[in-house]
């Protein structure tokens, strides 16, 4: 049978996750916990998806915005296989021993810290690593994007260090109140920033350095990668070992006019569900190789990157494939790579 999939906290990634999940032939989505009765609730309730919450006081809030839940967390614990928990940062890890005690297979999100689940997960890195455990961490968008194109280059050429300069996206759509709206701010204020630690929670012996800045832009993160290689490689290998990933998109900026994350999302949105970029996109004009030397630069769609290792993650867990079929159903279902 399909496995049984629910989805706790159904704000960016969870309203997508859940999305994909049940676009997958080998999976159900059962149903999704909400807090608040607003616009997204009513959606999905719309969209027949049904729609649990944490507890009575929830319940209540719902009844008198004139929406009738279909029952608690617990309720749906009781019929899911695996739990997706998209819900903030550090609250995902207040939900831990309820899904352990529920006895049901757990996803976190790059919020937590990475003790929250066995094991820090990302598809085209380490699949095998999470196949049969109780619960892995899907690391954060900005983790997701460097680690495609790190194993995507190691698996070819070898990756001995790697620097990376990262210029991160100030807020997602609905959150109206985060910025900045002027200025450019060391986001966090040090480095390293934590996103190579992120990173070493999937490929502890890599040598990384990251540094982190944040922009007044929504659409997607920037990150500038150089990266120190095991031997020499021309800008052609390295080019076909981005382009041989089943989850990067190697752009041409002579050839298409993109040179900008407001290009690749003007583009996504006439051909993708909400105009998402689930690949990571490489700017093929920026790729630099000098000896064992290769720099270049990406962009990271932040809604969207984790949502096919989401998917991933659920088979990895409940052994349902090995990582080179789920990638591959995962990609088909969600129309990755065309
Ligand atoms: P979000 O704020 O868009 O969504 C979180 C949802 O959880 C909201 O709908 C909120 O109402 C709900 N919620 C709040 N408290 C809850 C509770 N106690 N129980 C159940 N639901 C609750 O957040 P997001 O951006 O989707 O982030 C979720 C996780 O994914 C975080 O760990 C984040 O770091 C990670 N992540 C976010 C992005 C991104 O760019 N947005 C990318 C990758 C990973």
């Amino acid at each position: 049978g399909k496995v049984a999939v629910g989805v706790n906290g159904y704000g960016t990634i969870g309203r997508r996750v859940a999305w994909a999940a049940g676009l997958q032939p080998d999976m159900e989505l059962v149903g999704v916990v909400k807090t608040k009765p607003d616009y997204a609730a009513a959606q999905a309730m719309s969209a027949g998806i049904p729609v649990y919450v944490p507890g009575e006081a929830e319940a209540e809030r719902f009844r008198k915005a004139g929406l009738e839940v279909s029952g608690t967390i617990r309720d749906l614990l009781r019929e899911v296989d695996v739990i997706v928990d998209a819900t903030p940062d550090g609250v995902g890890a207040t939900y831990s021993k309820l899904y352990r005690e529920a006895g049901v297979k757990a996803i976190f999100q790059g919020g937590e810290e990475a003790s929250v689940a066995q094991v820090s997960f990302s598809a085209l890195c380490n699949y095998d690593e999470a196949v049969g455990k109780d619960s892995a961490r899907v690391v954060s968008c900005n983790t997701t994007g460097l680690l495609r194109s790190i194993c995507a280059i190691n698996s070819a050429v070898g990756v001995r260090a790697v620097n990376a300069f990262l210029v991160r996206r100030a807020a997602d759509m609905h959150e109206v109140k985060r910025g900045p709206i002027n200025s450019v701010v060391l986001n966090p204020p040090r480095v390293p920033s934590h996103h190579a630690g992120d990173v070493r929670t999937v490929l502890p012996w890599l040598d990384i350095t990251t540094a982190a800045v944040v922009v007044p832009t929504t659409l997607m993160h920037v990150h500038y990668v150089t990266m120190k290689l095991k031997g020499n490689a021309s800008r052609e290998e390295v080019l076909d070992a981005l382009r041989s990933s089943p989850r990067v998109l190697v752009v041409s900026a002579s050839k298409s006019g993109v040179e900008g994350t407001s290009q690749i999302i003007d583009a996504a949105r006439h051909i993708r569900p909400r105009g998402d970029v689930p690949e990571l996109v490489v700017f093929e004009e920026s790729v630099l190789s000098k000896g064992d030397e290769v720099s270049f630069i990406q962009a990271v769609h932040q809604e969207s990157i984790v949502v096919p290792e989401n998917v991933d993650a659920i088979r990895a867990l409940t052994g349902l494939s090995d990582g080179e079929q789920s990638v591959k159903l995962t990609n088909y279902a969600l129309g990755i790579g065309k």
